[in-house]
This record gives C-alpha cells, structure tokens and sequence, in this order.
C-alpha cells in the first residue's frame, strides 16, 4: 500500500504537490468511491484509481540486483556528487530504490525495486532474512572470537542474534583472514561492528548472497532483473 499522491505522481499525471490538490478537491476515485483525504492509502497494482475521470496505468514493478563496487552510495542522491548506485542501472527508467543498504566500503550483491511493499517486507526485522558477506579482517580470528560471533556479541544497540561463520581463506604473510558470515538481522553497518566488538576490524566486506539469491559471477557495476521466480522465492 502506498500514499495515492504518491502513486498518481508516480504514475506520470503530475507534480506531488499538485496531485496532492487533484485529491482535495474530490478529482480522485478509488474503486468507484471519491477520496479527498490526503493520507489515504492504496494498492497501485490491484486498486483501480481514477483521475480526473482516467484511470491511471499502474507503475510496472521492476526487481533488480546488482554487484554493487566499493566507493558508490546507497541512495537516491548524493549532495557530495559522489557515484550512486543507479548511476549504474542504464536503461531502466522507473525510480527504483535499495532493499536495505550497503556502506560506502561495501560492495556485493544490492537488490532495488520500486515496489515499496516488497522493500518493507524484506527489511523488516521479523523477516529474518539471511544475508551472507565475506569478511577480510585483520589478523586471524580464533576459536572464541569465532564463537562470540555466532552466538552474539554486544553491541551498543544490544545483542546481536546467532550467526553462522566460517574461514574462507587465512592470508599468514598479511596476518589476515577472510571468513565468511552469515546474519539474520540488518542493522546499521553491522559486519564492521561485530568485527570491531571481537577485535578483528573489517578491511574488506562483500556481500554474496541475500536470501537463496548469489552473485555468481556478476561483474562489478553489472546488473540483472530477477526471474519471477526469484521474486516469489525472496517474499
Ligand atoms: N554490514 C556492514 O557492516 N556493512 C554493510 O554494508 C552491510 C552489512
């Protein structure tokens, strides 16, 4: 469900501002009823909405996932003019936004839609979602530290919940490993805090795989659409 200023903007028919006023003043039908509140909700794909007396085609929904490269934001914009991720989505003309976000630092697999819904739902805390990096970390973490990262460390936002773990590679000249960590949860720059909290501070951090989805052999700053039944599999 989405605010239906919101979806009529979207849906090409005007400014925010001046759909917000189309629905003030009883211009919008939602399934045959007139609706001039402006928090009103809607689903743009089921609900069938009137302007003006046209309805408006509903905003094809788009899934995407990227390899994200190291040193891109994860936003819609940047006020320092740094890269953004849809810098790398050529061709795809809807405003697509992140299921979640990657730091600065951090590359690896990135999922955008613009279907809000489906955004939400996998964010949200309940939904558990695994999401798997790889972790290079300085020096080599042994069998406690590797303990207190699967069953929980502290943070300063409290305990974070069981996560599976594992050496992926252990570098002796550079005194360096990379492991390979699984989380359930997706707080704010989290790997690099739980790494930090068991004295093993991330150098390097990718992301290969978000629900059963992997990067493969995705290229850096490459993209591809999911298959219908990614999607269905990932809700
Ligand atoms: N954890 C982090 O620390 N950074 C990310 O980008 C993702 C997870």
């Amino acid at each position: 469900m989405e605010r239906l200023q919101k979806i009529i903007a979207a849906a090409g028919v005007a400014s925010r501002r001046k759909c917000e006023e189309l629905i003030t003043s009883g211009a919008v039908e939602v399934n045959g009823k007139v609706v001039r509140e402006l928090g009103t909700k809607a689903d743009p794909t089921t609900d069938v909405i009137i302007v003006k007396g046209r309805r408006i085609a509903s905003e094809k929904k788009i899934y995407v996932m990227m390899n994200k490269p190291k040193g891109v934001i994860t936003s819609a914009s940047d006020p320092k003019g740094r890269k953004i991720v849809s810098d790398f989505l050529t061709g795809i003309k809807e405003r697509v936004y992140p299921v979640g976000r990657l730091d600065y630092d951090t590359e690896g697999l990135l999922l955008l839609t613009n279907d809000g819904e489906f955004a939400n739902l996998l964010t949200h805390p309940s939904h558990h979602v695994p999401k798997t990096y790889l972790a290079t970390v300085k020096g080599v973490p042994h069998g406690t530290a590797l303990e207190k990262l699967q069953r929980g460390v502290k943070l300063e936002d409290g305990m974070t919940a069981p996560a599976e773990v594992d050496y992926h590679d252990i570098d002796m000249d550079s005194n360096s490993a990379t492991v390979s960590i699984t989380i359930y949860e997706g707080r704010n720059r989290q790997v690099r805090r739980m790494f930090d909290a068991v004295g093993h501070p991330v150098t390097r951090l990718k992301r290969i795989k978000f629900g059963h989805l992997g990067l493969d052999n995705m290229q850096r700053g490459k993209f591809r659409h999911l298959t219908l039944s990614e999607i269905k599999e990932l809700r």
